[in-house]
């Protein structure tokens, strides 16, 4: 048996029957995609179980660094840790991904839910993405169109089934600071650099969440759920101080954690799981939780946004039970 525990931040004691430390194609050669999960550092998932087959762990930690008039080409293995990269680049004189630093997790699993913080995501700084199809066992390349990029989203995310290993990510960075400071919280200060508007970031998530490494969590549980206009304008005619932003014409995204804070569901401790204090989107591991009391307390807080609001959120995180990836709602 393999131990999944220092595969998933939620830090579940939880196994795989034989786990694959990826180093490079050749490793996937011979790879069943039909019994095989992919992980990269397993801070979007959650095991409900211990897996029936073979975990394949992304150690692809390549980097190869070009430049190309004022941007900078850098090829990075799926397998790097995401913070460490941008730390390196960042020291290096490149800049783009600054507002992503402390985001747990690997290289080659950012494209996967196209992550985001602080007024950027990733997939608006990604030239292409290369996979090795564990079906047809073949190399396939996708451009930035071909990733299908949306919020929390992407072509491989929509597509599971597909068993695309994400082996390297190639980034377009620019050598020439460009600051993107909207957001609440960076639009205070001015910054002479990026690796400042690092700090700042670091600062500021460190506020809000639990490090994973001292209290088992995956980030975000829910998402922002995306409602229709009419509906979400409704919604703040009885919560005026709701916040909502306007995707387009007609939908707006909604604060999940205010959500949930309003239906009554900050700081909860359910036995040995709770929601965190300074935001009740993170759902917490404070000891020895089970799978299971994760569940229930996420399907709890479902009930009350639903009951509350009318309006079904939808995990962020993944789910994987005995055989693989499984929907939310077969729990
Ligand atoms: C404290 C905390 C804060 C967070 N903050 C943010 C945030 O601000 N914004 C945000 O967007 N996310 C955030 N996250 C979520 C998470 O860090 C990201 O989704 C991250 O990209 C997951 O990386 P990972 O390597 O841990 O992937 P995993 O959790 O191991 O995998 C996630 C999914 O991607 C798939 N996958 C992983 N690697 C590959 C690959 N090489 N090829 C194909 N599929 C792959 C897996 O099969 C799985 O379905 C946060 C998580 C934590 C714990």
């Amino acid at each position: 048996m393999f131990d999944l525990s220092p595969y998933n931040t939620f830090g579940l004691h939880v196994q795989a029957r034989e786990g694959l430390l990826v180093r490079g194609i050749s490793d996937l050669k011979n790879v069943d995609a039909e019994n095989s999960i992919i992980i990269g550092r397993g801070s979007d998932v959650l095991f409900t179980d211990d897996y029936d087959g073979l975990a394949l762990i992304n150690d692809i930690r390549d980097l190869k660094i070009t430049q190309d008039q004022d941007s900078f080409i850098v090829e990075a293995g799926g397998g790097l840790i995401l913070d460490e990269l941008i730390e390196d680049l960042l020291n290096q004189g490149i800049c783009g991904l600054e507002n992503l630093s402390a985001i747990p997790g690997t290289v080659g699993a950012a494209p996967v839910q196209n992550i985001g913080a602080y007024g950027v995501e990733i997939g608006s700084l990604i030239e292409r993405v290369e996979c090795f199809d564990l079906r047809s066992h073949k190399v396939e390349v996708f451009s930035k169109d071909q990733c299908e990029f949306g919020y929390r989203t992407s072509y491989f995310k929509k597509h599971p089934q597909r068993s695309l290993f994400i082996t390297k990510v190639v980034f377009r960075l620019s050598s020439l600071f460009n600051p993107i400071l909207e957001y609440k919280g960076l639009d205070e200060d001015g910054f002479s650099d990026a690796l400042k508007v690092r700090e700042k970031v670091i600062e500021l998530r460190e506020g809000k969440l639990p490090d994973p490494k001292v209290i088992g969590n995956a980030g975000c549980f829910f998402k922002n759920p995306i409602v229709d206009k009419d509906f979400a304008l409704k919604l703040k005619s009885k919560y005026e101080n709701m916040p909502s932003y306007y995707v387009d014409d007609s939908s707006c995204k909604l604060a999940a954690g205010w959500l949930i804070d309003t239906a009554g569901c900050k700081g909860l401790i359910h036995g040995n799981v709770g929601t965190w204090k300074n935001q009740a989107l993170v759902i917490v591991n404070y000891g020895d939780a089970r799978p299971h009391e994760i569940v229930s307390l996420a399907k709890y807080i479902q009930c009350e946004v639903a009951s509350k609001f009318g309006i079904d959120m939808e995990p962020e995180v993944r789910i994987y039970g005995h055989k693989g990836e499984i929907s939310w709602e077969s729990l």
